[in-house]
């Protein structure tokens, strides 16, 4: 076995038979075919100017594997959506919930879905959405799982002892904290109003 990521039914517990298709399976003892699919999730890119709101990662999720060498590790607020939520629903929630601004749904422009292998076995599409500061009410505040929250041009963030969390075997691009600023940039700049 090894590298197929389901051995077992995740209902009934049973081993399950790969089929062709690499993320296919079938099980014998409920005679259903069991899919692994990626989940779904939404991250949110909030800026001004040309800084970018991140979150600073709490020690505890940290992930050891590549070891980090910096300080302290950043991300763009975001997480899994929740049934029944839309996508921006959940960006918009997420984004509360880690910085406590508060963007209205509609307001968050989508600029890009990409795929993301996030960790060996588990997989993510992720719906990225971008949004002015000044469209945002709230307080910026770190949420509970967060340990800090601010706004970092790429060059602050290049200068300070602060990593920016690579989208693990993402679209190489993702992993450029100017992308995100080039991007969510023109996103909010051609919205129309
Ligand atoms: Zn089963």
């Amino acid at each position: 076995m090894g590298t197929d990521p389901f051995e077992y039914c995740p209902y009934c517990g049973s081993g399950v038979t790969s089929m062709d298709l690499p993320t296919a399976y079938y099980c014998d003892s409920c005679e259903e075919y069991v899919f692994e699919n990626p989940a779904a999730n939404a991250r949110v890119a909030v800026v001004d100017d040309d800084r970018i709101l991140l979150v600073e990662i709490d020690d505890e999720f940290r992930i050891d594997d590549p070891p980090y060498d910096h300080d302290s590790e950043w991300m763009l607020p975001g997480g899994h959506v929740e049934v029944p939520e839309q996508p921006r629903e959940a960006a918009s929630r997420e984004l509360e919930e880690e910085t406590g601004l508060v963007a209205d749904p509609a307001d968050l422009e989508l600029f890009e879905t990409v795929y993301r292998q996030v960790v060996e076995g588990a997989h993510a599409v992720l719906s990225l959405y971008a949004v002015e500061k000044e469209t945002a009410a709230g307080t910026l505040e770190a949420g509970a799982d967060a340990a800090d929250a601010r706004f970092w041009t790429p060059t602050e963030l290049e200068a300070a002892d602060a990593s920016f969390r690579e989208l693990h075997f993402e679209p190489r691009e993702c992993s450029d904290p100017k992308w995100w600023v080039k991007e969510a940039r023109e996103a909010v700049t051609d919205r129309p109003s």
